[in-house]
């Protein structure tokens, strides 16, 4: 890996980041907060969070078995993907590479933060090879982008290509794992105490069933996670979801259990969707959906709007011609899905 001080943004490195009042007496004992402007009154919402989310860290470190000094969390993985732009890539000067078909947040922040998107389309199997990747790199190539299990296509890449890259490359590689919980796959956390220039990317919107409170997490170096939290927003993860945080990660055994029943419905669904005269094939998938391929996909996404069931239509995507993109629901949500499909 090149130093870090080489990747960051020179205006980053050198950025004296705001000290909140919180910040400044932390780590002793108080009584009485009379340093932030708070309101007295109506707690405990009057009172500014943790800016660094130490108790949720703490029980995300458990679950995920990774130091909580190693953790960021953000407002959704929105935030931990846009952080990198703005912490490495200088505007209209440096790149990223990512993979091709994938999920459509690393290219809007990059539009979003004026750098050069190079996507490289995965094979037919939607798998990529370290080389194939690192061709498409140049000297102001900071990040690779790399989605496992991948959104749309649902299958994992494999692993030995996804560590090379990371052996290889001399910036920063992104894992992103956001469907790891739904994949019999080993997620690549294991690796990081070896790879400094490796981030991974998980979070509490999908397996934890917790969309709505926006909170994601980065894994990486503690230097990297050091760097994000100079540049984040002072207090990025509110109080409530804190709080929702930290009474779902009580419970683990639950998403377990959601788990165990989001993947026996979406082998009943997959083997459903086989029989349908109208769908060509069904993609391998280590993620909570599959990809189906469609003889006409927007007639048949057409007809589902109809019935009030709405799929996602990836037909324009490039190697999803045709292709649905079908969640997996409740049970009685999958039979309404297959009864319509049967009855078109
Ligand atoms: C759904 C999804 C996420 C989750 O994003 P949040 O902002 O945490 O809700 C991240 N990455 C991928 C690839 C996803 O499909």
């Amino acid at each position: 890996m090149i130093s870090l001080e080489q990747l960051v943004r020179p205006n980053i490195w050198s950025l004296a980041p705001y000290s909140s009042a919180r910040n400044e007496y932390a780590g002793r004992e108080a009584r009485v907060f009379l340093d932030a402007n708070e309101n007295p009154y109506n707690n405990p919402y009057n009172r500014y969070p943790d800016p660094l989310q130490l108790e949720v860290k703490a029980a995300i470190s458990k679950v995920k078995g990774v130091p909580a000094e190693n953790i960021f969390l953000g407002n959704g993985s929105d935030e931990a993907i846009d952080l990198p732009y703005r912490c490495f890539c200088r505007p209209g000067i440096d790149n990223v590479v990512a993979i091709e078909p994938t999920y459509g947040m690393y290219k809007v922040c990059a539009d979003i933060n004026d750098v050069e998107y190079r996507p490289v389309l995965l094979d037919d199997h939607f798998q990529i090879t370290a080389d194939r990747l690192l061709a498409a790199c140049d000297e102001h190539t900071k990040i690779i982008w790399i989605c496992s299990p991948n959104n749309p296509t649902g299958n994992s890449l494999v692993r030995s290509e996804i560590v090379s890259v990371v052996e290889r490359f001399g910036g920063i590689v992104i894992v992103d794992e956001a469907y790891s919980d739904f994949s019999s796959q080993p997620s690549l956390r294991s690796e990081l105490a070896k790879f400094p220039n490796l981030i991974v990317l998980n979070t509490m919107s999908k397996a934890w069933g917790c969309a709505a409170i926006r909170l994601g997490m980065a894994f990486a170096s503690k230097e990297i996670i050091a760097l994000f939290n100079k540049v984040k927003y002072p207090y990025n993860v509110n109080l409530l979801t804190q709080r929702q945080a930290l009474e779902a990660l009580s419970d683990p055994f639950q998403v377990d259990k959601w788990v165990r029943m989001l993947l026996v419905e979406r082998s009943r669904m997959i083997e459903a969707f086989k029989l349908l005269p109208n769908c060509q094939m069904v993609y391998p998938t280590d993620a909570n959906f599959f990809l189906a391929k469609m003889d006409d996909a927007q007639k048949t996404y057409d007809y589902l709007v109809d019935q009030g069931i709405i799929v996602r239509n990836r037909s324009r995507i490039q190697l999803c011609q045709n292709c649905l993109r079908v969640t997996v629901g409740t049970k009685n949500e999958n039979n309404e899905l297959i009864a319509a499909l049967r009855q078109m």
